[in-house]
């Protein structure tokens, strides 16, 4: 009931290409509890998927191999290190089969940014390869195989609103109603490293530096069914945001562009340093990314709409 469409079906084998689509995420709620024994944070997050996508296409081939464009292309490495091949040899482990095919990404969704660009193309790699291979797996075994590749793959798989707990891997899809929500994606001229803004949450909640915690995401929940933006501006909240901005304080120019821009909030993404918008409705954000790029104060605004569905062949 999420998403635009049902899930189609992985073909049963495919000579190729197959082209799945990916979307980004934003949080609407992160809270960051204490550090766990394995070194993750425990976290209670609502994920909402938006209409911002890379694309992977996947062809058969004799070895496993990986081209792309786009955002971080000459950047990012093409070797095992890239989350796309990551995913594409898990899922050969867990259906013990030889990880074979070429890979093309296509990516808009920028690097570092907050919003789980590696993470959605780990989750697009193992949508392909299912459906290249004829695995078949679906996508709750699907999500079973991204737990192990990263915390957001999961949810990538999954898309729409969804809680994550805890390291955020742990997804359960949220009744959101069918409702839209429009926002705008600002984006900062220089990426973060997610380590590195836990690590500074950490030393702020140390030196007593931290606001309080955003807490349980009931209010949030609540405003999700309520359907109205300017109660849903009221409830967005993200323990990292503090962090981001300590490290980035130029971001406090971008969210009082938006702020003075006429958005109904404005929010940290994640990790950062991406900023987002909640606007009225679609003309109201593509107004707002229009006055955002004009503030120059990022790299470039875009407005999206969400929950979107997860990774899935288009
Ligand atoms: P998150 O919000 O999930 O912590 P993020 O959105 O801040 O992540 P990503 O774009 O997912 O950041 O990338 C984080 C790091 O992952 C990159 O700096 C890069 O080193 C590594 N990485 C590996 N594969 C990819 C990929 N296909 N796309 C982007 N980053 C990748």
């Amino acid at each position: 009931p999420l998403d635009e469409e049902e899930y189609e079906r992985p073909r049963l084998g495919s000579a190729g290409p197959v082209r799945v689509r990916v979307p980004a995420k934003i949080n609407l709620h992160l809270h960051v509890g204490p550090v766990r024994p394995d070194g993750y944070h425990e976290l209670v997050t609502v994920y909402h998927a938006v209409s911002l996508y890379d694309e992977l296409s996947a062809r058969r081939g004799d070895r496993l191999t990986l081209t792309m464009e786009g955002e971080g292309a000459g950047e990012l490495t093409l070797d095992d290190d890239n989350l796309v091949l990551r995913a594409a040899r898990a899922l050969a482990r867990y259906t013990r089969r030889q990880p074979l095919a070429r890979l093309h990404l296509r990516k808009q969704i920028p690097v570092a940014a907050g919003l789980a660009g590696g993470s959605a193309d780990a989750a697009a790699a193992l949508v392909a390869c299912d459906a290249l291979w004829g695995t078949n797996l679906g996508r709750d075994e699907l999500a079973v195989v991204a737990r192990d590749i990263g915390s957001d793959v999961p949810f990538l798989v999954l898309g729409g609103t969804a809680l994550g707990t805890g390291r955020g891997e742990q997804v359960s899809p949220v009744l959101a109603s069918g409702h839209s929500w429009h926002w705008v994606v600002a984006v900062a001229g220089v990426g973060l490293s997610t380590p590195t803004v836990y690590r500074e949450l950490d030393h702020l909640r140390g030196d007593g530096a931290a606001p309080a915690s955003v807490g349980a995401p009931d209010t949030l929940l609540a405003a999700l069914r309520q359907r109205d933006p300017a109660v849903l501006a009221a409830a967005l909240g993200n323990d990292l945001q503090d962090a981001a901005l300590s490290l980035r304080p130029e971001l406090h120019r971008t969210l009082d562009a938006g702020h003075d821009a006429g958005a109904l909030a404005g929010i940290v993404s994640g990790s950062g340093p991406t900023c987002v918008f909640l606007a009225t409705d679609a003309r109201h954000a593509e107004a707002l990314a229009k006055e955002l790029v004009d503030s120059g104060s990022c790299r470039s605004a875009q407005p999206v709409h969400g929950p979107v569905a997860g990774a899935r062949v288009v």
